[in-house]
C-alpha cells in the first residue's frame, strides 16, 4: 500500500504535521545537527509523520526529521546513505520542540525558502501537485539502492519517496531526482538517499 503526499500549501515553519522547510522538531535539548563531511550545520528538510502512513505494515507513530548539507553543493556526498553529507532521525511522535538554530549559522543554509504541508491522500485529484509517497515500493531513479541498517544490519524498511517541490526557488534540491527514506523502527534508525 501507498499514500501519496500532496501540496497542501504554506503552513507555520513549526507546525506539528508532515511538511518541507520550517523549523525541525526534536526532543528538548537535541542540538542542531551538522554534517559529517564539513562539520557546518545541516539544512532541514522535511520532516514526516509516519502515523500518515498506510495500512497494516504502517511503523510505530514517530516522526522522521531530514536534513542534508547545503553548505558546499556535490562536495559532501549528500546523495549518499552513508557518507554522512545528509540525516535521517527518527523521534518520537510527542514532546517535540523547535531545535535552536546555530546563531552564527545563515539562515539560508539551515532551511528552505518555504514551508508546505505534505497532506496525505489517497488518490491525486487532477489538479493536485505531489510532493512524494508513503510506504509501499521505492520507485527507483538507478539501481536497488536499500540500505542494511548500521545497527542490526538488515535491509531497512522503505518508508518515504520526495520530489524536490513545485518552486524550483525554495524547494529541495536532489538534483531534479527522487530522495527515498528508510527506517528501523526496532533500532530507531533511519536513511536517507537520493537519485538522479
Ligand atoms: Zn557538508
Ligand atoms: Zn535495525
Amino acid at each position: 500500500m501507498t499514500t501519496l503526499l500532496l501540496d497542501g500549501g504554506p503552513v507555520a515553519p513549526d507546525a506539528p504535521v508532515t511538511r518541507t522547510g520550517g523549523t525541525p522538531l526534536a526532543p528538548a535539548g537535541t542540538a542542531w545537527p551538522t554534517c559529517a563531511s564539513c562539520a557546518a550545520p545541516l539544512q532541514f528538510l522535511a520532516q514526516i509523520h509516519l502515523g500518515d502512513l498506510p495500512g497494516p505494515t504502517a511503523p510505530t507513530p514517530g516522526v522522521l526529521a531530514l536534513f542534508m548539507c547545503a553548505n558546499r553543493p556535490g562536495r559532501c556526498e549528500q546523495w549518499s546513505p552513508t557518507a554522512g553529507g545528509n540525516l535521517a532521525l527518527l523521534l518520537p511522535a510527542d514532546r517535540l520542540e523547535p531545535v535552536p538554530a546555530p546563531g552564527e549559522a545563515d539562515p539560508e543554509l539551515l532551511g528552505l525558502g518555504a514551508v508546505r504541508a505534505a497532506v496525505p491522500a489517497p488518490t491525486a485529484p487532477a489538479t493536485a501537485t505531489v510532493l512524494g509517497r508513503l510506504g509501499g515500493t521505492p520507485d527507483w531513479l538507478q539501481y536497488d539502492e536499500t540500505p542494511d541498517c548500521p545497527d542490526c544490519a538488515r535491509p531497512m524498511q522503505f518508508t518515504a519517496e520526495l520530489t524536490e517541490g513545485p518552486d524550483p526557488v525554495t524547494a529541495m534540491n536532489f538534483g531534479s531526482g527522487r530522495a527515498y527514506a528508510h527506517t528501523c523502527t526496532p533500532c530507531g534508525r533511519a536513511a536517507f538517499l537520493w537519485q538522479c
